[in-house]
């Protein structure tokens, strides 16, 4: 890559990172979308901008080749943050030390323009592959009004990048888990504590026994693992509770552990331990458990290779949080994940981005898509 310059990258990295994009923030993902429209545009490539609902900010699809169907290699990066606003102001971008900090920073703005410099690269150097560049402003609050398109894209899609953040120690993700967010509301009937206690049914009571039951399924040598998250319910503690609700965070390594974990929830649903308490549930925020292929392997082998000749050991890992990479995978596509800069407190006030990651692992990227392209 002969037009890379980190003092260039730095300066825009720290525009990006001083404007609050928090998924919630339509305005902010607007700022940071304009930002790399323009960019986008001046490379030459086709830049689609649309918004995938009226509550959410803006998606980019950029394509090198917009009129060819097949996509050898899809770049994916969320815009969002999970910070509110008022968080640039409060904590603007600073370097120290050879570390980026500010929110976002590492999850994931710096992974944002590395797919733009990836971009920028291929482009420069006439490479042939047809990619596409996806964006979109709701992937901290589980995609949800972006994932049919994201996947669309996938589905005509041969490889995937991911570009979210690197492992401090350099790692690459190859495999996630799949998740999903059980929402499990309780009515039962309120009644005075200490005058008529048997003609109330507790929300409060019900919800504690199926709390139990369910993170009894914890199992984690299986990959599989619960952790109820939230629970309310009650309003004083004379009264027997007509309310309550919980929210169930689940992780699992295949898609039969999900089933189970829903079958339990059906059948504690037929067996409620006070008849008289109604209990919906609902589940959200699901994604597919993110498990190489066989594709995936050879992609990662690939890397391997190009890493050794430039030095660098490529190492994987796999993780139990999920991505847009979750997604991709689950629709054939081979992806690898976290091919962004590296830094680590991702989610905090003290996240930050390593500087001289950046350059490498770009290179790394490079290269790799250079090889791929010799064997398409
Ligand atoms: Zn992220």
């Amino acid at each position: 890559m002969t037009s890379f310059a980190l003092p260039e990258y730095v300066e825009a990295l720290e525009h990006l990172v001083n404007i609050d994009s928090g998924s919630k923030n339509k305005k902010g993902a607007d700022t940071i979308a304009d930002f790399f429209e323009e960019r986008y545009k001046k490379l030459g490539l086709s830049v689609k901008r649309f918004y995938p609902s009226e509550y959410a900010g803006s998606c980019l699809e950029i394509r090198n080749k917009p009129d060819s169907d097949g996509i050898d290699l899809l770049m994916s990066g969320h815009m969002d943050t999970v910070f509110p606003d008022g968080t640039a102001a409060r904590r603007r971008f600073k370097v120290e030390n050879g570390r980026a900090y500010g929110p976002g920073v590492l999850d994931m703005k710096a992974g944002l323009l590395s797919a733009y410099y990836l971009a920028a690269a291929l482009t420069e150097s006439g490479s042939n592959i047809s990619f596409c560049v996806a964006h979109n402003s709701d992937e901290e609050i589980s995609s949800i009004y972006s994932r049919d398109w994201i996947s669309g894209l996938a589905r005509h899609s041969r490889y995937g990048f991911i570009l979210e953040p690197g492992r401090k120690n350099g790692e690459f993700v190859h495999q996630r888990k799949g998740l999903a967010k059980f929402r499990l509301e309780f009515r039962g009937i309120a009644s005075h504590a200490g005058v008529a206690p048997e003609r109330g049914a507790s929300a409060v009571h019900e919800m504690s026994r199926w709390i139990t039951e369910l993170v009894a399924l914890n199992n984690y040598s299986a990959g599989t693992s619960l952790n109820a998250g939230t629970a309310a319910g009650g309003t004083v503690a004379n009264t027997v509770a007509a309310y309550a609700c919980c929210e169930i965070d689940t992780r699992f390594a295949v898609p039969e552990e999900l089933e189970k974990i829903k079958a339990a929830v059906q059948k504690l649903s037929e067996n409620r331990f006070d008849q008289r308490v109604e209990v919906a549930s609902s589940i959200s925020g699901y994604r597919p458990p993110m498990n190489p292929s066989k594709h995936t392997f050879e992609l990662m082998r690939l890397v391997e290779e190009v890493g050794g000749s430039l030095g660098m050991t490529v190492k994987w890992v796999s993780t139990g949080g999920g991505s847009d990479g979750n997604l991709i995978a689950a629709e054939g596509c081979a992806v690898i994940d976290a091919l962004g800069p590296c830094g680590d407190k991702s989610h905090s006030d003290d996240e930050y981005m390593i500087l001289d990651t950046v350059e490498p692992r770009l290179e790394l990227a490079f290269q790799a898509v250079k090889a791929l392209e010799a064997r398409l």
